[in-house]
């Protein structure tokens, strides 16, 4: 069994990039323009990391943090002023937004050329048409992962868990997807799927993405499977000082001896979220020509 791990794969994806700008002769650096809404502690601490990795890696991070009572033609307008700002190269939208603003209205408001999430129905369009496209983060952070041990997925049948638009349903594409990583036979699973063990026992590949902790037993899956674990959750653990620990989607304990490859939680897919948001912002930026 090995440990896939993403924290050392996302430093290198960095510092690949990191070289790669030094040598760009432009005036300025890629910028990254974060939009939040209200206040939500996990939000904010998802934004502060982002804007942390900018800084580090030598890209420009801002936020732009409006309140809760913001009117979505507002929240549009400003949108619009950033697509048209020639010095931001990427644009995202930290969710969740407040009941009153429509998220697919944002999402479409975004230009395709700075969703650096890769969530505009142009990006998604692109993305199941196998063309150059800004991938989600989080599935394009796990095609690196999969490219980077150089695990093999073509003709092996691969099980998603979840269909989500920013995790589960772009994976699924991805993976059937005529390339590398990928040529895998699809099996998309979500909450109404009968007998999901059925589907887990049968996965040479399992990413599960359901938001359920510790869903996936060590009896639900076969020998040699390789296992990405996309799910994070805190449940409380008295023996750590902070009184939580991080678990995922699946029961590392009891599919980790039975795995050939697996992702831990914290510090398998998580780090690569960053990594390729930054990954596509710097290719926005090469992109521009200003
Ligand atoms: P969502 O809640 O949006 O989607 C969950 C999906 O799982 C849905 O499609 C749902 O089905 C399906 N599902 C729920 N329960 C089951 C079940 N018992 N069996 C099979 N399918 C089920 O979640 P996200 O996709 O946004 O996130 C999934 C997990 O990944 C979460 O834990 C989240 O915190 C984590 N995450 C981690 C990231 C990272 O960087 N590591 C980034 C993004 C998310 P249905 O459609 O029928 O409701």
């Amino acid at each position: 069994m090995k440990i896939i791990d993403g924290k050392s794969v996302s430093e290198h994806l960095l510092a690949d990039i990191s070289l790669k700008l030094q040598s760009q002769k432009k005036n300025r650096s890629p910028h990254l323009a974060i939009i939040m809404v209200g206040k939500h502690p996990a939000s904010e601490t998802y934004v502060n990391a982002k804007i942390k990795t900018c800084e580090k890696y030598g890209f420009k991070g801002t936020l732009y943090h409006f309140p809760e009572t913001i009117t979505e033609k507002k929240l549009l307008d400003e949108i619009q002023k950033l697509n048209d700002y020639h010095e931001v190269d990427g644009i995202i939208v930290q969710l969740p937004l407040p009941k009153h603003i429509s998220e697919n209205q944002v999402i479409e408001t975004i230009s395709p050329q700075k969703d650096v999430d890769g969530f505009h129905p142009v990006n998604i369009g692109k993305m199941a048409k196998n063309l150059p496209a800004l991938l989600p983060a989080t599935p394009g952070g796990i095609l690196e992962l999969l490219k980077f041990y150089q695990i093999e997925t073509a003709g092996k049948h691969c099980v998603v868990i979840g269909r989500s638009n920013i995790v589960g349903f772009p994976m699924s594409i991805l993976m059937g997807r005529n390339s590398y990583p990928g040529n895998c036979t699809v099996t998309m699973c979500h909450s109404k799927t009968q007998n999901l063990e059925f589907y887990t026992q049968n996965a040479d590949i399992i990413i599960a993405a359901a938001g359920q902790p510790e869903l996936i037993k060590g009896n639900m899956v076969k020998e040699g499977v390789v296992v990405i674990d996309v799910g994070i959750h805190r449940v409380p653990d008295k023996t750590k000082k902070s009184g939580f620990k991080l678990i995922g989607d699946v029961e590392f304990d009891t599919v980790a001896p039975k795995s050939s490859f697996i992702t831990p939680v914290p510090g398998g897919v998580g780090p690569m979220t960053i990594a390729v948001l930054l990954k596509n912002t710097f290719e926005t930026w090469l992109q521009s020509n200003k």
